[in-house]
């Protein structure tokens, strides 16, 4: 093995060490609790895990957090009333809607009732038509987290071929949008995309936000390329369930100059992500300077 291995665990927990200070600040200066809310509908279990560890990040950040757990035939209209309560709730600085919501809610109304000052999420229209024009905005927390791993390994990103694998709207979509922002020449592809090896082997940034497991291998990647590999795949191996990225770490680490894991990698500076965001609405609630 060959690549620098990001240490994005590493990474996230000097991002929540900040964070916490930040916090601690908030608190003896100007005696504001930044405050966290989520809301899970339903019994997914991934979701449920993704939830308990963003409250207990929050928690262990200093910070306030509520966890509000719908039942999985909770109306749309009670959704809403319970997500204008907290738009309007000034003790809450953001609002987090776990995804994916059960079929009978549309994302969209449900995300878009949303404060945009409290999505924390980013996933907001006018969040995302701010991002798209390089406004300040909330940023989706895990493009920000590849971003900034991005930028702790390279230093500048400017000029450098971004290929990103996927465009969903959550990560794929904003993640091209923030590194043209820091001036990179973009591909986006996904499952149309012609000849998918040839344009990931033409990346000096390769990002995998897919959702198939080792999809990715080592022959599709330049030598010396940064891969950050966002996806989180269950399998089964000898078993037991074993997470696995996008891409094939074994043959990509071999030619790669450097290479998140899976886990320990993005999933980590996601969560840290999350927390800062909420750090950032809560000094913007309170017309206070922006942490760094
Ligand atoms: P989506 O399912 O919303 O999007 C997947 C994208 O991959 C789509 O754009 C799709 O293309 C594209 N795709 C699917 N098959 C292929 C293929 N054979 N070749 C090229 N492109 C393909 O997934 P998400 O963006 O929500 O998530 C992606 C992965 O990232 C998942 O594993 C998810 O679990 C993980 N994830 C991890 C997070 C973390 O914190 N680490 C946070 C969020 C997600 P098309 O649009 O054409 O269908």
């Amino acid at each position: 093995m060959n690549a620098k291995i990001i240490d994005g665990k590493g990474f996230a927990a000097t991002v929540r060490d900040r964070v916490a200070k930040t916090v601690e600040r908030l608190k003896a200066d100007a005696g504001i609790t930044p405050g966290l809310a989520v809301v899970l509908v339903g019994e997914d279990p991934a979701s449920e895990v993704y939830v308990r560890s963003k409250g207990k990040a929050t928690l262990e950040a200093g910070m306030n957090s509520w966890e509000h757990k719908l039942d999985a035939d909770t109306s749309e209209q009670d959704l809403l009333a319970l997500i204008e309560r907290l738009n309007n709730d000034p003790a809450v600085h953001g609002i987090l809607v776990q995804l994916p919501l059960p079929d009978h809610l549309d994302p969209d109304v449900v995300i878009n009732a949303i404060d945009p000052a409290k999505d924390v999420d980013g996933f907001h229209i006018s969040n995302v038509g701010l991002l798209g024009t390089g406004q300040k905005s909330m940023v989706p927390c895990t493009p920000l987290g590849c971003l900034l791993m991005l930028r702790e390994h390279h230093g500048s990103l400017s000029g450098l071929n971004a290929v990103i694998v996927g465009r969903s709207n959550i990560v794929g979509k904003p993640m091209a949008q923030l590194l043209l922002n820091d001036s990179c020449t973009v591909t986006i592809a996904h499952s149309r995309t012609r000849d998918l090896a040839e344009v990931c082997r033409n990346a000096d940034i390769l990002v995998a936000a897919v959702g198939r497991p080792r999809m990715i291998p080592g022959d599709w990647v330049k030598p010396g390329a940064t891969v950050i590999d966002v996806g989180i795949n269950r399998i089964e191996s000898e078993g037991k369930t074993r997470l696995v990225g996008d891409v094939d770490f074994a043959s990509a680490s071999a030619v790669a100059g450097a290479i998140t894991p899976v886990p320990g990698g993005v999933g980590p500076m996601t969560i840290a992500c999350l927390l800062a965001n909420t750090v950032t609405a809560c000094s913007r609630a309170h017309g206070l300077a922006e942490p760094d």
